[in-house]
């Protein structure tokens, strides 16, 4: 089964805040306009007929009769970029209308300073400087600022830290730039405070808006044609401003210079931005990422930081110092900025090397930079640490069944679920493609197949959802491994519950397995994890996975159960774990023989117990070890091999093993023959009683068996396992 339409399963809540995403029956948002009417050129219409005026306001006589044509034009074109705005407001109905509104109400304050402007200039003759226009002029900017913020604050829904840094760099360079070309020269004028006051508002002003302009320049979201023309007038009014300052202040200025052009030009954008069918879009949170820092960025960005050296220079060769102080203080702020910016990124980066990008976990990375600490550390302290993998179970069926889009769903899901499961303090990671590793630290370091148990309890408790309804519940396998202090290293210990993991597969899935503790730095410690492994491969080999450990637990359980002191429970467990280890030198025909066996194939499997016995006996501590495995096939009766020993004289760790052996064995299926059933196992047992086996054993295992404490060869063991290594 393929997967489609995943992200439209819940329309409602995918269309929503996702511009763009058609669902069945939405009509395109391009097209919508007025019911029956083709694709919206409304906007170009406007744009066209706009820039005609503008000519014409040019070649225009100033007056016809008594009527101001030039000035008619002039004002009909600013007025009508704020009716543009609120027609783009009825017909594209954005959400929110707030920005466009308060926009809007900017440009009709505009249209009004315009209106005042041009007929005191050119009806009236008036000519003072301020007046009331530059009241209205003046008053636009808050206008302006506040309609770009709420715009900017809709496009995302972070704050942008990086976007904001930049357009404030940008800004205090054209602040300097502004002061020692503009600001300052008119602050030295000695103009009437009026003239003062209203000549250092516009720069300062311009000043706002460009910093709100370049934040929505840089910041994330949508690029469409509004976005475009909403550009065109911030650059339109800002470039204008900036040259009437500077005319004003030269003394060059003249009402209806080139100036008027681009203003008019500015104010048709913003009409034409607002009737534009991708209006609406403008406030949608982002989608679009960030402009990113490029090298187009950086290039800006450090033609802005420049500007002050610049200046200093500059001013050095006229020989004049005056702005010093002020430059100073503006390249301080911009090395702030900077550091700020570069501090900003230096955390992005190693946040995004610590972090895997689809499930938000820890990465490998730095599980394995964290464990190589915690290693070390444990060494020093002797403190509990564990390593728990976990690989979810015939993941490849979940990527057939629901495509690699479904999958890396529920790889997000099983990973928030693991994190909810994890406690504090732990480090969880994503290991590989579905395989999850955890640092177990304090408590559950202690117990790690508990930990492991509770998070694939977590996981595996509830289906997970695919979308379109379908869900899935998955298992997980688990490996274990904890650490022995002053032992080991960070790989053996993952190498450790690598291996229980894979066992854990081999067992049948869905189990945790508890691996060996982690060892490697001595000599004798790597021949003791060696033989744990040779047992594994003789359980392979023998198809039976997971066997030795499972016998091992089933002898330390009789060995408890019949009260026997902590050193035989220990060496009836570590006798079963490396049972047939001797196993490992016959031949694989021997072992997958279905025939019966020949006199020489008898013989050779015999001598199993002696060569596993002469394994294990080289290494330290393992003498009663070696001993027991010698005596494994010894029977109560004396019949048994290699020494025909009898009733007592066989070690009781050996007697209880030969009973779980006998067990494993006959609920195992084999090349030969299929496995016993649960009661013809029992049966078997019972008849050899007394002969065979030790009686009372053989009553002590089918109590426990009873209880469901031994006996289950799938289950495998997945108690804490403190105690299985002699030491
Ligand atoms: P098992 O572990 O139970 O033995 O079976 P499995 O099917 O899970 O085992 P295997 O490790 O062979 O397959 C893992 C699959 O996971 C193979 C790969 O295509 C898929 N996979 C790896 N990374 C990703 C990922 O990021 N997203 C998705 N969707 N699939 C991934
Ligand atoms: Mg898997
Ligand atoms: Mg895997």
């Amino acid at each position: 089964m393929s997967w489609p339409g995943l992200v439209a399963a819940e329309p409602s809540r995918a269309a929503e805040g996702v511009p763009g995403l058609r669902v069945a029956g939405d009509t395109p948002v391009e097209n919508r306009g007025i019911p029956g009417e083709g694709p919206n050129r409304l906007w170009l219409g406007y744009l066209l007929f706009g820039l005609l005026s503008v000519g014409a306001y040019y070649t225009l006589p100033i007056f016809v009769g008594t009527v101001p044509l030039r000035v008619v034009v002039y004002c009909a074109v600013s007025a009508s970029a704020a009716v543009a705005v609120w027609w783009g407001v009825r017909r594209n109905r954005p959400v929110p209308r707030a920005p466009w509104v308060v926009l809007g109400l900017g440009q009709v304050v505009y249209a009004l300073a315009d209106a005042t402007f041009y007929v005191s200039h050119y009806v009236l003759n008036e000519t003072r400087y301020p007046s009331v226009a530059d009241i209205f002029y003046i008053g636009h900017y808050p206008l302006v600022v506040v309609g770009l913020v709420v715009l900017i604050r809709r496009r995302r829904s972070d704050r942008d830290l990086p976007g904001l840094l930049d357009a404030a760099s940008l800004t205090v360079g054209a602040g300097l730039l502004s002061w020692v070309f503009v600001i300052g020269p008119q602050t030295r004028l000695g103009t009437p405070v009026l003239v003062e006051v209203a000549s250092l508002a516009y720069p300062l002003m311009d000043l706002v808006v460009l910093l709100a302009a370049l934040r929505l320049l840089f910041g994330a979201g949508r690029r469409d044609g509004s976005f475009l023309l909403l550009n065109v007038w911030l650059a339109a009014i800002l470039t204008a401003d900036t040259v009437y300052v500077l005319q004003r202040l030269a003394g060059t200025y003249e009402a209806g210079n080139f100036l008027d052009a681009v203003w008019l030009t500015g104010n048709l954008a913003l009409g034409a931005c607002a009737l534009h069918p991708s209006m609406g879009r403008i406030t949608h949170t982002a989608e679009v990422p960030a402009w990113r820092l490029g090298w187009t960025r950086l290039a800006v960005l450090c033609v802005g930081a420049l500007v002050g050296p610049l200046l200093l220079l500059l001013q050095h060769a006229q020989g004049v110092q005056r702005d010093v102080p002020v430059i100073a203080v503006g390249c301080a702020a911009l090395f702030a900025l900077t550091t700020t910016r570069l501090a900003g990124l230096a955390v992005d980066q190693r946040r995004i090397a610590i972090t895997d990008g689809l499930t938000r976990l820890r990465s490998r990375r730095y599980f394995e930079a964290h464990l190589a600490d915690d290693v070390a550390r444990a060494g020093r302290t002797g403190g509990p640490l564990a390593v728990v993998i976990l690989d979810v179970d015939r993941f490849k069926q979940i990527n057939d069944r629901f495509g690699h889009p479904g999958g890396d769903r529920v790889l997000v899901e099983v990973a928030a679920r693991l994190r909810a499961a994890v406690g504090p303090g732990h480090v969880l990671a994503r290991y590989g493609g579905e395989e999850f590793a955890l640092i177990a630290a304090g408590a559950d370091a202690e117990h790690p197949t508990r930990l492991a148990e509770r998070l694939r309890h977590a996981v595996g408790h509830r289906p997970i959802e695919v979308g379109d309804g379908a869900s899935v519940t998955v298992t997980l396998s688990a490996g274990t491994a904890a650490f022995a202090p002053h032992h080991g290293t960070a790989s053996a210990l993952v190498s450790a519950a690598d291996r229980a993991l894979y066992l854990a597969k081999d067992l049948g899935r869905d189990r945790a397995v508890a691996g060996g503790t982690a060892v490697a730095e001595h000599r004798e410690d790597v021949a003791v994890d060696y033989l744990d492994q040779v047992a594994d491969l003789v359980d392979l080999r023998v198809a039976s996975p997971g066997r030795s450990l499972a016998i091992a637990e089933w002898a330390r359980a009789v060995a408890l159960r019949l009260g026997r002191d902590a050193e035989e429970v220990a060496t009836a467990h570590r006798a079963g774990r490396l049972l047939d280890v001797g196993m490992i030198v016959l031949p694989d025909d021997l072992l997958t023989e279905s025939g019966p066996l020949t006199d020489q194939q008898w013989h050779l499997l015999h001598e199993h117990p002696d060569s596993g016995a002469r394994m294990v006996g080289v290494l330290p501590d393992h003498a009663e070890v070696a001993e027991v495995i010698r005596q494994h096939h010894e029977r109560w009766d004396g019949a048994g091999y290699p020494n025909g020993l009898a009733r007592e004289r066989i070690r009781l760790e050996a007697r209880v093993l030969s009973v779980c052996d006998t067990w494993a064995a006959m609920r195992a299926d084999r090349p030969h023959r299929r496995a016993l059933t649960h009661e013809q196992a029992v049966r078997e047992l019972r008849a050899g009683r007394g002969a065979r086996f030790d009686p009372h054993l053989v009553d002590v295992f089918l109590e426990l068996l009873d209880e469901g404490a031994v006996g289950d060869l799938t289950a495998g063991p997945t108690a804490p396992r403190e105690g299985s290594r002699l030491s």
